[in-house]
């Protein structure tokens, strides 16, 4: 059965019962849209500031595929499964984007057994928190070129606005573009771009703000460009746009409140690209689901090289959370991708592809046990087409590791097949305290966080870049010098070369360029070419998304 047959048989219980049913939520608290979906309000989130905090649990991956490798799937139904085997626990997640819901990957609610409800509306607009986002961060585009049409009183250089337009879609036509055609009477001429949203740096704020007035302040911090002298920013607040920007977010700061298929609460929260931005949901609903629950699993986008790194460099390391435990996601299919097997063969049995791309979560698991200094449970996201001498050889590789490794198979058969896999997490987190080693120190100097980054996780031999770069970073240092890094890195390898499989050594890693994200608070560091608009494939995903007569909609994954 697909994912969105499973999702439409399942029994949902009114959002507002559960909550009160789950977590003695008063209904009064919660903002209904719909039957079940509700946003929660920031007066009770403040309510709960004095209780304590329950167990974060992080779930990552491997290098994934471009079909990605079950983090979301693997969240839903460790957390199903926890609460199966008693533990009070809450998942929380990225909100899908339209982009990839159109294009090659499909949305973003699990798959299988293990997901979550209603399928449908989470990935298509669901709470609207992706339109507030893109709107707001389209308002300051509007107020920039109305400033320079009015005269430029704060002496912005048109042709140094880094800040551009975004709309939630994979465009690739917007990528480059040119506005204010048309004469004198419709502004002034200059080259732009589009972003998708989730690559807006007003994303990464919302995700990163810890109250309305955090929000306010980051937004006005937001750099959009430099003055005719080349070197002094322009903000926000000089156009003073960040209490409209923060005005059109203030229900998108609201935490959404969904349930899997098996009527446990999840929060779905924020959405940021985990290549320019930092790829987890966010703080508040974080933060607000280890006040209600005693169990937090969560997912951070990409392999553990990208968003695990920056769920604990810059989401922790901003805001105090300590994880207690690491579930690092594999598939058979995905080793044997590193192990040079091609995409339509992977599921044939193939034991030496599998022993050659082993290396590729053999160093993601060096990484999190040694570098973040983390417990780290294996999970194997079972496929249908695995085969006994694959998952044998597979588990008895990692017991030579050290590592506990467990095959689960919630994706069909949901919290009851992840019931191993709860209990192996458990053990871990209720016998770990939560603690927290970060890679890089706050005062190494920026350069020094980028290459500790690529020599140390990446396996890098060289970090480079153009004098232009390095010349940037140190103008930076005085007053950003405390930030830390944001790398955009391909997340299909260790290296830069999204074709260099299995765990590469000695490379070399290019920063071709810096962005400063002030606002959020990080430098972006890009490696390779970053894509901040995708585009879609030949035969895009929306080609097969339709609705019947009676409003019944197919073709989402
Ligand atoms: P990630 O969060 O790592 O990007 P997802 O959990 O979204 O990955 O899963 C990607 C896709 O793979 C989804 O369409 C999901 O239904 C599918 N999938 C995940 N696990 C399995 C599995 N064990 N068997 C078959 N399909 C799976
Ligand atoms: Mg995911």
């Amino acid at each position: 059965m697909s994912d969105i047959a499973i999702a439409q048989q399942a029994k949902m219980k009114p959002i507002i019962g559960l909550a009160h049913e789950l977590f003695g939520i008063a209904a009064e608290h919660l903002d209904p849209i719909g039957h079940y979906k509700a946003k929660l309000s920031l007066n009770y989130i403040n309510s709960l500031q004095n209780k304590p905090d329950g167990k974060l649990i992080l779930v990552t991956a491997i290098s994934p595929t471009p079909a990605g490798e079950g983090k979301t799937t693997t969240t839903v139904g460790l957390g199903d499964a926890l609460n199966r085997i008693g533990k009070k626990t809450i998942m929380c997640l990225r909100e899908p984007s339209l982009g990839p819901c159109f294009g090659v990957k499909g949305g973003a609610a699990g798959g299988g057994y293990a997901q979550v409800v209603p399928m449908e509306d989470i990935n298509l607009h669901f709470t609207g928190d992706f339109h507030a986002i893109g709107v707001a961060h389209n308002l300051l585009s509007a107020l920039i070129d109305n400033h320079i049409n009015h005269g430029n009183a704060l002496d912005i250089d048109p042709r140094r606005i880094q800040w551009k337009r975004v709309v939630d879609m994979n465009d690739r036509a917007l990528r480059h573009i040119v506005v204010g055609m048309g004469g004198a009477a419709n502004g002034y001429l200059r080259e732009d771009g589009f972003d998708i949203v989730v690559a807006s740096e007003v994303m990464a704020i919302l995700c990163l703000a810890t109250s309305l007035a955090d929000l306010k302040q980051r937004l006005g911090r937001i750099v959009i460009g430099y003055k005719s002298d080349k070197i002094t920013p322009v903000y926000a607040s000089g156009l003073n746009a960040h209490g409209a920007m923060a005005a059109l977010l203030k229900d998108a700061i609201k935490p959404n409140f969904v349930q899997t298929l098996e009527n446990n609460l999840a929060i779905i929260h924020g959405g940021p690209f985990a290549n320019i931005a930092h790829g987890c949901n966010t703080v508040t609903a974080t933060k607000t689901a280890l006040k209600l629950a005693d169990y937090v699993v969560t997912e951070a986008g990409f392999g553990a090289d990208l968003g695990a790194e920056k769920f604990i460099d810059i989401k922790c390391r901003m805001t105090g959370l300590k994880p207690s435990a690491v579930v690092l996601v594999a598939t058979i299919r995905a080793l044997k991708f590193h192990g040079g097997v091609a995409k339509e063969v992977l599921n044939q049995e193939n034991l030496s592809a599998l022993e050659q791309g082993f290396s590729n979560l053999q160093r993601h698991y060096h990484n999190i046990t040694q570098h973040y200094g983390l417990p780290c449970v294996i999970c194997v996201n079972h496929f249908s087409f695995d085969t006994e001498a694959e998952l044998n050889w597979l588990s008895n590789r990692c017991a030579e590791l050290g590592a506990t490794c467990v095959i689960s198979k919630h994706w069909a058969h949901g919290g009851a097949g992840a019931e191993a896999l709860a209990q192996a997490v458990a053990n871990v987190v209720d016998n770990n305290p939560p603690t927290i080693n970060y890679v890089y120190d706050d005062e190494l100097s920026l350069w020094d966080k980028i290459t500790t980054i690529a020599t140390k996780l990446y396996g890098a031999g060289t970090v480079t870049a153009s004098a232009k770069v390095k010349a940037q970073l140190k103008a930076w240092q005085t007053d950003y010098g405390r930030f830390p890094i944001c790398m955009a890195k391909t997340q299909m390898s260790f290296s830069t070369d999204p074709s260099a499989k299995g765990a590469p050594s000695g490379h070399t890693v290019e920063i071709s360029e810096v962005r400063l994200a002030n606002g959020a608070g990080f430098i972006v560091a890009i490696a390779g070419d970053m894509m901040t608009m995708p585009g879609l494939p030949k035969i895009p995903a929306a080609e097969r998304i339709d609705i019947d007569d009676d409003g019944r909609i197919s073709g989402l994954f």
